[in-house]
């Protein structure tokens, strides 16, 4: 049996890069930059107000100037409207275009205004001051977001704002979602009492969901020629087919067997690990990698997190992100010769360290647990006994 490294490595030894696609920028969130947005025009594209009130020329405040008459109201929008004299202002408004024969704007909380005359009740004012000066954040043509970073609502607001209707992002691979088990209902349907909800297909889809793909769900029963049958379908129309169930040591896991049949080979089956032990891993000659994890829905939720989200960022070109660590704040003792993914709560310490909540619920199959947790923290396989303020490293979900 090969450790949680090994397993890991082999997996990442099979990234594979699915090439790029222009889609609406609205949809792209959650997916993977493949272009350089750059400005569209300087940024901001106006000497723009930033502040309501009065623009004056810093010129004639110098020359003692506190009183002005008021020329015209510029709103945000309107063409600007130049003074013709020293001693004039123009009423201006918050993202109005700087008229060129003012340069310094004189907050509405600063000024009284009576009788069309706008008087400064405060000294110290700075030129220049409450204007955000045109091309100060980026110039034409600069890159305002760099590529091969993460889609996040913050690229959403900067492609929108330079005019980015379509974004070059990463192709994501075609995946398919296959549980696998007679025992397994939909979930709107109502199960007998020895039924259960196949709810494992739904945690995939929503974790993939997380980082922009869509998948396709298939349920196969136990049966090996059915079993052929559908693997055989997934093989000619995906990239990647995620299996739960069907691939322990039961009379009724035929799924290790059935890839095997259809040209899948194993590159490994069982990690030195608990939940997901049985977790089995292969590819097809024509590149298909098969994900198939053990049905015990924890398993599948930590094999997801631990080695499929990883071999997705890594195909997507994403930069390795630095590996997380919490601290244990308790003692915790674990006999196998296993590496075990411990659900912990997380929390910070007052010194701004993450603490590590050990919850067991009713051990490593308890799913509900998942809710009164945050991350998996993975203890090492060559201890038994892990020591409160030890530190280890910790999957998030
Ligand atoms: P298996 O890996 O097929 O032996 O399944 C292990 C356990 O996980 C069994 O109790 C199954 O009923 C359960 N299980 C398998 N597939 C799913 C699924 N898609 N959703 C929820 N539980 C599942
Ligand atoms: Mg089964």
């Amino acid at each position: 049996m090969i450790t949680v490294e090994q397993a890991e490595q082999l997996i990442q030894g099979q990234v594979k890069d699915f090439g790029t696609e222009s889609i609406p920028f609205e949809s792209a969130l959650g997916q993977v930059l493949a272009e350089d947005i750059t400005a569209d025009r300087d940024l901001p594209p106006f000497n723009r107000v930033t502040m309501d009130g009065i623009a004056v020329s810093y010129e004639s405040i110098a020359s003692g100037i506190t009183a002005y008459r008021i020329k015209a109201t510029q709103a945000a929008g309107d063409q600007p409207i130049d003074i013709d004299n020293s001693d004039e202002c123009i009423e201006i408004m918050t993202g109005a275009s700087l008229p060129d024969s003012v340069d310094t704007v004189i907050r509405y909380e600063d000024i009284e205004i009576k009788d069309k005359k706008a008087t400064i009740l405060i000294s110290g004012i700075q030129k220049g001051q409450n204007l955000h000066f045109k091309g100060a954040d980026k110039k034409k043509n600069e890159v305002v977001a760099p590529k091969g970073q993460r889609i996040t609502p913050a690229i959403i607001s900067i492609a929108a704002s330079v005019g980015k209707t379509e974004l070059l992002v990463k192709r994501l691979p075609r995946v398919v979602i296959v549980s696998s088990g007679d025992e397994l209902v939909d979930v709107d349907e109502q199960p007998s009492p020895i039924q259960i909800r196949k709810s494992n297909s739904y945690t995939i889809k929503a974790v993939l969901r997380q980082h922009g793909l869509t998948a396709e769900l298939l349920h196969i029963p136990d049966d090996p020629i059915i079993t052929r049958e559908k693997i055989a379908y997934c093989l000619e129309r995906f990239d990647v087919i995620l299996l739960t169930g069907g691939i322990s040591m039961g009379k009724f896991d035929y799924i290790p067997k059935a890839l095997e049949d259809m040209q899948v080979k194993t590159i490994f089956h069982k990690v030195q690990q608990r939940p997901g032990k049985p977790f089995w891993f292969g590819r097809h000659n024509n590149d298909i990698l098969v994900f198939a994890f053990p049905g015990n829905p924890v398993a599948t939720f930590m094999c997801l997190h631990r080695y499929f989200l990883p071999w997705l960022n890594a195909s997507q070109g994403l930069k390795e992100s630095r590996s997380v660590y919490a601290i244990l704040d308790q003692d915790f003792n674990f006999k196998p010769a296993l590496k075990y993914f411990l659900q912990v709560k997380l929390y910070f310490s007052e010194q701004g360290q993450i603490l590590a909540k050990p919850i067991e619920g009713n051990g490593s199959g308890d799913f509900t647990n998942l809710a009164d947790t945050d991350a998996f923290i993975e203890l090492p396989m060559e201890k038994d006994e892990f020591k409160k303020g030890e530190v280890f490293r910790i999957w998030n979900f």
